[in-house]
């Protein structure tokens, strides 16, 4: 699917800073606030994908609009200095294990609770006392169907998804009074990288072919029987920063093809 005419969103003037932007998702929303005329910062550990997401930018006619910054979220601290002097954040970095409770390694666990839970909160920590200052700030944690509700074999990602969905609402609490808004995007599947390693893992965790995967288990629960595309996602992300959208906050957005209205 193809999007023709994005909205006409107005972000001129304002900073923004994307996690996980050198593939799928991310990369979508850092090519989309450009698009829309912000300065964005694109973090991820990908080198040579943010490499490519450079020249996309600069390609597309729009070069200085993406700098690119190489860092792995695990670094806490790192990862709360990146984020100081932005107006937008979009927490989207994201990784994901598909495993038994009784065989999952504790120790990918915890490096899943750190990118996408620890990072998430060390990252707002750093953005809000611009945003505060300046008295506006948009913040847009890509969560996912995942932070409403459990699939079996994904226990740190739906445990991480489900504390984002949290840190989320607090931070809108918290950010009201300083114009801050801060909502969460939860998406069904969507096509990325990211679901391409999980068709695989799925496959071989249950013993059949990729496509019964997307059909018989992926898009079990959707009534629109397709995967997402990461502009569909970044349309909204774009969305939740303009003025139009600032009573919108503490919200989850689903994008989700009916999954949820189960
Ligand atoms: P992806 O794998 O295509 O992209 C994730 C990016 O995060 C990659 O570029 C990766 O390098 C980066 N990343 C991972 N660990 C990192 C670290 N330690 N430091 C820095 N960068 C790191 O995945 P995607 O599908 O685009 O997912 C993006 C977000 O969307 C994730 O939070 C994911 O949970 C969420 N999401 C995805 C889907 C889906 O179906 N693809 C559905 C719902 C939610």
């Amino acid at each position: 699917m193809t999007l023709t005419s994005p909205s006409a969103a107005d972000l001129g003037g304002r900073t923004a800073l994307v996690t996980g932007a050198a593939g799928g998702i991310g990369r979508a929303c850092a090519l989309r606030l450009a698009a829309a005329g912000a300065k964005v910062r694109a973090v991820d550990r990908d080198a040579e994908g943010l490499a490519a997401l450079y020249d996309e930018a600069a390609g597309a006619g729009r070069p200085g609009t993406v700098e690119t910054l190489v860092l792995d979220l695990t670094d806490l601290d790192a990862a709360e200095q990146a984020a100081a002097g932005t107006d937008i954040l979009v927490n989207n970095a994201g990784l994901q294990l598909v495993r038994p409770i009784e065989d999952f390694p504790p120790e990918v666990f915890s490096t899943v609770l750190r990118v996408m839970l620890e990072a998430p909160f060390r990252l707002i920590r750093g953005a809000l006392p611009h945003m505060y200052g300046q008295g506006w700030g948009r913040i847009v944690n890509v969560s996912s169907v995942h932070g409403l509700r459990a699939s079996p074999y994904k226990s740190a990602y739906v445990s991480a998804k489900h504390g984002l969905e949290g840190l989320s609402k607090t931070a809108a609490l918290e950010g009201a009074r300083h114009g801050v808004t801060s909502n969460c995007l939860c998406p069904g599947y969507v096509r990325t990288p990211l679901v391409e390693r999980q068709i695989a893992d799925q496959a071989a965790a249950h013993g059949i072919g990729p496509e019964r995967v997307v059909t018989e288990i992926l898009l079990a629960d959707s009534a629109v029987k397709r995967l997402v595309e990461p502009e569909e996602i970044a349309e909204l992300a774009v969305y939740l920063c303009t003025e139009q959208a600032s009573f919108i906050t503490g919200a989850s957005l689903t994008m989700d093809g009916g999954w949820t209205a189960h």
